[in-house]
C-alpha cells in the first residue's frame, strides 16, 4: 500500500480502516490464532531487534480481554494443561511436537515431556495425533485448576450494595431507582445456590440488615461508633441470595420510604467502605458502592477541592492526585482480600472523583458517574443509570482472579495501563473480572528473540466462576516477526496504537501535568512522522507522508489533544474531566475511539435512500464522515457519536418526512428542545433510525444517551465542539495541526 501525502488527501475514514490489520500468519496458524476482539498490538508485524522498534519511535503495547466473551473457550474436563518447564507458558496450538514424548515451547524453546494422559485417547487405547487434538486447535482454552493452584477452598459469589442516604441522597431520588432495578435483576444477578448478598447503607452512622432466614421482617442495625466500626454478625448480614430471596425484595421496597425523610447531611462514606471492607474480608466479592456527595465525616473526609480556576486550564497533578491515601490504602487492602469496588457517583456537586475513584483504580473495579442526577429533573440520567445499571448487575463475572501473561523470550514487560494492581511483572491481581475488563501492557524488547518466525502472548487467568468452580484460562495470539521498517509500518494497528497514546497522555497526566502529556503526545507523533520521512523516498522535501497504516495518526492525535478533558475552555466540572480521562484508560478499544475522534454520520438519507442492508439485527452503518462543518448542511439530519453521548443534529431546513416520521413533530418549530431518546413510531423510517442507534450502541458497555438538537445557540455550541478538524477559539484546524507538524519534522 502507498505512503500518503497528509496534505492531500482528504478522505481518511475508508470504511477497512475501521478494522485491525490481520496478521500475515500462514493459514495453518492464522485459523488457530486468537481474535482481534480479545487480544490486539499496536504491530501486528513484531519488529525482531530493539534498535528496529527504537526507530519507529511506536509503542509495542498488547491491549486484551482477559475474561471476553468473543470466543467461546474450549473447555478439558479430563487434565490440566502442561506448562512449559521453563518460562511456564501453557502449551497452545502454535508449539511444536517433535514426537509423541516432546513438545517444543515457542516462547522459549525449551524442550518439555509430553505427559502420559495428553495425547492418550480412552475411547480407541491409542495415540492421537497433535495436529487434530482440540486443545491444540483453540486459542482459547479453560481447565479445571489443579488442586495445587488452590490457596483455598472457592469461595460463593458475593454481593454486598454500600447505599448513600443521606437527605441529599434522598433528595436526588437514586435509592428508588436503583433499588427498583435491582429488584428487576435479581434473578438475573449471575450466581449458583451459593450466591450471598448484602445491603448497609449510611449517612452519619453505618447500618447493617440482618436478613437471616427464618426472619418475618429484615431488621436494622445501627454503628454509632465513628472511629472503629465493629460489624455484626457477618453470617446474619451477608445472607445467601435464594434462601432469603423474600427478605432481600422486602428491604429493598421499603428502603427509599426508610430514609424519605432524612434530614442528616453527613456522609461517612469511609467508614461505611471499613464497615464493607470487614465483611467481606474472609471470602472477597464484589462491593457496589452509591455515594451522591462529598464525604464530609469521619475517616476519608473530604475537603472541595475546586475553585474557577481549577475547572478552566490545563490540569496540573496536584488536582488529579487524590487528596488522601485513604482510599488508596483502603483499596489495596481490598484487593490484597479479592475485594472489587465499584463506584457510582449520582451527584451534583463536587464530589472528589479524583480520590474516590482510587477505590476501583486498584481493585479492578469500575466507575460510574452521573452529574447532576435527579429523578425527576433529569429524565436522561435516570434512564441511563438504569441501563448502565442493569449491564452491570447481569454480565457475567469471574471472582478471585490471578491474571498472568507469558511472552515470547526476547519481549520485555514494561508498564501495566487499567485497573488492576500489579503483584510482579508478569501478575496481576483482579478481585472481579468481567467481559469489560481491558487491561494494556506496554513492551520492549531485549535483542534475545528466540529463533522462531514468530511471537506469542499468552493470557492465563485463574478465577472462580459464578458455579464456584476455580479454572483457569488461557489465551494465546501470535504475531510474526518482521527484519525491515517496511514491514513493520506495515502491519501497524493505528486504533490500538492510539489507544496505547491515550493511555500513556492519561497516565502522563496523573504523574505530570496536562500540558506535559499533550506536548508529549504532539512530541511523539512528530519523532514517528520524521523517522517515517527520514527514510522515505523524499527526505528533503516539504512533504509530509505517513506509511498507508498510520494516515490516521495524526487526526486521532489531534482529536485527543482537542477532547474536552483535556481542552482548556471546556465547559466540565473537575470531576466530569477526571471522569473522561479515567474512560480512557478503563474501557474497551470500540467505546474509547469515539470519544478520541467522534463517528459523524448523515442519517436522514440514509434512511430514506435505501442503503441500509441488514446483517442479523444490526444494521450496517453509513459512511462515517470527516468532522468538520463542510460536511453539515440546514437541509440534513446528523448523528454524531462520541463514545459516552450521541447527538442527532437537526438542520432547520431538514425534509419534513424525516421530522414527522422519525422525531414525531410536525414541523422544525414544534420539535421539542430537549429529547433525550428518538419516539418509538410505527413506521419503517423509525423502525430504522433506532435500529441504527442500537448498532452505534452495540459493544459499549456504557450506554451513551442521545441527545437531539436543534439548529439553534447553546446546543449548536455542544454539537460543534466534536468538529475536531475545524479551527476554534481555543483550538487549532486538522490542516493547522498538520502545518505544525510539517514544521517540526522538516526542518
Ligand atoms: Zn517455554
Amino acid at each position: 500500500l502507498k505512503p500518503v501525502n497528509l496534505f492531500q488527501e482528504k478522505s481518511l475514514l475508508t470504511a477497512d480502516a475501521a478494522r485491525p490489520p490481520e496478521p500475515n500468519l500462514p493459514l495453518s496458524l492464522r485459523k488457530k490464532n486468537c481474535s482481534s476482539n480479545i487480544i490486539q498490538c499496536t504491530m501486528t508485524n513484531v519488529p525482531k531487534s530493539e534498535l528496529l522498534l527504537k526507530q519507529v519511535k511506536l509503542p509495542l503495547a498488547f491491549i486484551f480481554h482477559p475474561f471476553s466473551h468473543s470466543q467461546e473457550p474450549c473447555m478439558i474436563s479430563n487434565m490440566t494443561l502442561p506448562q512449559c518447564t521453563q518460562c511456564r507458558a501453557y502449551i497452545n496450538p502454535f508449539v511444536t511436537f517433535l514426537n509423541q514424548q516432546q513438545w517444543k515451547c515457542v516462547a522459549c524453546l525449551a524442550l518439555n515431556t509430553v505427559p502420559g494422559a495428553f495425547l492418550f485417547d480412552q475411547e480407541t487405547g491409542g495415540y492421537q495425533d497433535s495436529q487434530t487434538l482440540p486443545v491444540l486447535q483453540h486459542p482459547v482454552v479453560e481447565f479445571y485448576a489443579p488442586p495445587e493452584y488452590l490457596d483455598r477452598p472457592p469461595q460463593p459469589t458475593v454481593y454486598l450494595f454500600a447505599f448513600d442516604v443521606s437527605s441529599n441522597a434522598m433528595d436526588s431520588g437514586y435509592l428508588q431507582i436503583v433499588c427498583q432495578t435491582l429488584l428487576e435483576n435479581l434473578d438475573r444477578l449471575p450466581g449458583s445456590h451459593q450466591t450471598r448478598i448484602g445491603i448497609i447503607t449510611f449517612d452519619s452512622t453505618v447500618h447493617f440488615y440482618n436478613l437471616q432466614e427464618g426472619l418475618t421482617q429484615p431488621r436494622m442495625m445501627i454503628v454509632s461508633d465513628t472511629e472503629d466500626v465493629v460489624v455484626p454478625d457477618e453470617e446474619r448480614l451477608l445472607v445467601n441470595l435464594f434462601r432469603s430471596r423474600e427478605l432481600i425484595m422486602s428491604l429493598l421496597k421499603a428502603l427509599p420510604k426508610m430514609f424519605r425523610e432524612s434530614s442528616k447531611t453527613e456522609c461517612t462514606l469511609g467508614l461505611a467502605l471499613q464497615a464493607a471492607q470487614k465483611l467481606l474480608s474472609s471470602t472477597g466479592g464484589r462491593l457496589s458502592v452509591f455515594v451522591t456527595q462529598l464525604p464530609n465525616t469521619g475517616c476519608g473526609e473530604l475537603q472541595c477541592r475546586e475553585d474557577a480556576d481549577h475547572t478552566a486550564g490545563p490540569l496540573g497533578w496536584q488536582q488529579l492526585a487524590p487528596a488522601t491515601d485513604f482510599y488508596k490504602d483502603l483499596a489495596l487492602e481490598c484487593c490484597a482480600q479479592h475485594i472489587a469496588v465499584d463506584l457510582f457517583l449520582l451527584s451534583g456537586q463536587y464530589s472528589d472523583l479524583a480520590s474516590l475513584s482510587c477505590l476501583s483504580r486498584y481493585t479492578c473495579g469500575s466507575v460510574y458517574y452521573y452529574p447532576k442526577f435527579h429523578y425527576i429533573y433529569n429524565e436522561g440520567q435516570v434512564e441511563k443509570l438504569q441501563r448502565e445499571l442493569q449491564h452491570y448487575l447481569t454480565r457475567l463475572i469471574g471472582t478471585e482472579a490471578l491474571l498472568r501473561i507469558s511472552y515470547t523470550q526476547g519481549l520485555v514487560f514494561h508498564a501495566l495501563y487499567g485497573n488492576s494492581f500489579l503483584q510482579s511483572s508478569d501478575q496481576f491481581s483482579l478481585p472481579v473480572v468481567t467481559q469489560d475488563t481491558v487491561l494494556a501492557v506496554q513492551m520492549l524488547l531485549d535483542d534475545k528473540f528466540v529463533e522462531w518466525p514468530f511471537m506469542i502472548f499468552q493470557s492465563s487467568l485463574l478465577y472462580t466462576s459464578i458455579e464456584g468452580e476455580r479454572l483457569v484460562r488461557i489465551q494465546t495470539y501470535c504475531l510474526p516477526i518482521v527484519n525491515s521498517l517496511t514491514e513493520v509500518y506495515a502491519g501497524i494497528d493505528v486504533v490500538a496504537t492510539m489507544g496505547m497514546l491515550s493511555n500513556i497522555a492519561v497516565d502522563s497526566s496523573f504523574t505530570s501535568s496536562q500540558a506535559n502529556a499533550k506536548e508529549d503526545l504532539v512530541d511523539t507523533v512528530s519523532e514517528i512522522l520524521a523517522t517515517y520521512k527520514s527514510i522515505s523516498a523524499t527526505p528533503h522535501t516539504l512533504e509530509l507522508t505517513v506509511p498507508h497504516s498510520l494516515q490516521r495518526l495524526p487526526l486521532y492525535a489531534l482529536g485527543l489533544l482537542k477532547m474536552p478533558a483535556f481542552q482548556t475552555d471546556a465547559l466540565l466540572t473537575l470531576d466530569e474531566r477526571i471522569f473522561a480521562m479515567y474512560q480512557l484508560m478503563t474501557q474497551p478499544l470500540p467505546c474509547v475511539m469515539p470519544m478520541i475522534y467522534p463517528d459523524l454520520y448523515r442519517i436522514d438519507t440514509f434512511i430514506y435512500e435505501g442503503s441500509m442492508a441488514s446483517e442479523g439485527e444490526s444494521i450496517i452503518k453509513p459512511s462515517p464522515l470527516h468532522l468538520t462543518i463542510d460536511n453539515l448542511t440546514l437541509q440534513g439530519a446528523f448523528l454524531i457519536n462520541c463514545g459516552s453521548a450521541l447527538y442527532i443534529w437537526v438542520g432547520r431546513n431538514c425534509n419534513s418526512d424525516f421530522l414527522e416520521s422519525v422525531l414525531g413533530a410536525s414541523s422544525y418549530k414544534s420539535l421539542a428542545p430537549t429529547m433525550t431518546q428518538l419516539p418509538v413510531l410505527p413506521n419503517p423510517a423509525s423502525v430504522l433510525a433506532q435500529q441504527l442507534i442500537e448498532t452505534v450502541r452495540k459493544g459499549n458497555p456504557l450506554y451513551p444517551l442521545c441527545y437531539i438538537i436543534k439548529d439553534d445557540k447553546p446546543s449548536w455550541a455542544t454539537f460543534v465542539q466534536h468538529l475536531i478538524e475545524d479551527h476554534s477559539e481555543s483550538a487549532i484546524s486538522y490542516h493547522e495541526f498538520l502545518l505544525l507538524l510539517q514544521q517540526r519534522v522538516c526542518n
